[in-house]
């Protein structure tokens, strides 16, 4: 199938949509152009009755580094951006377009969905890859959310209780700690942790199992499992975290960042390493 996407690939093979997100030398950072494509990748899933299962997977060393703060922040910041998100009205209405809103699209979305994950899965890449139905990873998957220090609340949505446990999630979001595939396995937020080169064949192979329910049958399972995390709050925790997230998105420790990040004139460096995938973002 062909596209005019810069930013993901789209294939389809018998009833398996592979979405891939395709920025490797940016380590997948997720920028405007790629949260827009992917959405419009989703639609082109869900509009081809082909489609039962959906996988979604990265080229390159990197499954996703995050958001592209380089877009949002910095000497090559996008002005329409800047503007947009010069007040906390702004910056709110931004996120909750573009990340939350288009994330949750993913966790509702009615074809079940598999996230292969390798290399560095960080902050809006954890948000995003735990939007999928199931997580199988390759055994140097890495999963951290760093943001605290810099003195962000996680990210938009906050995925760790519901995958982690109460009492990893904590330690995760406060100490910044890296978890790795295999820890990751044992917490139960991946379903199956394979060797790097044996990963897009195993998260196909479980799509092909999944292809064989009839299509209703598995949106229900589904649906009906999310049910379950709705009967336990799940959307009214993530509207109260997204809240409290812009909270801390203009506090004064916050803001006081961001005039430093300003007064340093360039981000270049910190962007380069995280592009690498040395730093988090
Ligand atoms: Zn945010």
């Amino acid at each position: 199938m062909t596209n005019d996407f810069e930013t993901v690939l789209y294939d389809v093979d018998g009833a398996v949509a592979r979405i891939t997100l395709n920025r490797p030398e940016a380590a997948n950072a997720q920028s405007m152009q790629l949260i827009d494509e992917l959405d419009t990748a989703f639609d082109l899933a869900l509009d081809d009755d082909n489609v039962r299962v959906v996988v979604l997977a990265a080229t390159g060393k990197h499954f996703s580094s995050g958001h592209d703060l380089k877009e949002l922040v910095g000497p090559d910041a996008s002005p329409e951006l800047a503007e947009q998100r010069s007040t906390p009205e702004g910056k709110f209405r931004h996120e909750r377009q573009m990340y939350f809103d288009r994330c949750v699209r993913i966790y509702e979305f009615p074809k079940p969905t598999i996230a292969a994950v390798q290399g560095k899965c960080i902050a809006g890449g954890l948000m995003l890859a735990a939007m999928c139905d199931l997580i199988v990873a390759s055994d140097d998957a890495v999963f951290q959310n760093p943001v605290a220090r810099m003195s962000g609340m996680g990210v938009e949505l906050l995925v760790e209780p519901w995958e982690l446990g109460i009492r990893k999630a904590k330690e995760f979001l406060l100490t910044g700690d890296e978890i790795d595939a295999h820890e990751a396995w044992r917490l139960g937020m991946v379903n199956r942790v394979v060797s790097r080169h044996e990963l897009l064949g195993a998260a196909d192979g479980m799509a092909q199992k999944i292809a064989l329910v009839p299509p209703m049958t598995a949106e229900r399972i589904k649906d009906s499992v999310n049910q379950t995390f709705e009967l336990m709050g799940k959307r009214n925790a993530w509207n109260y975290h997204f809240m409290a997230h812009h909270f801390t998105h203009n506090t004064s420790a916050a803001l006081g960042r961001l005039a430093e990040r300003e007064q340093m004139g360039s981000m270049k460096e910190v962007f380069e390493a995280r592009d690498r995938g040395d730093t988090p973002g």
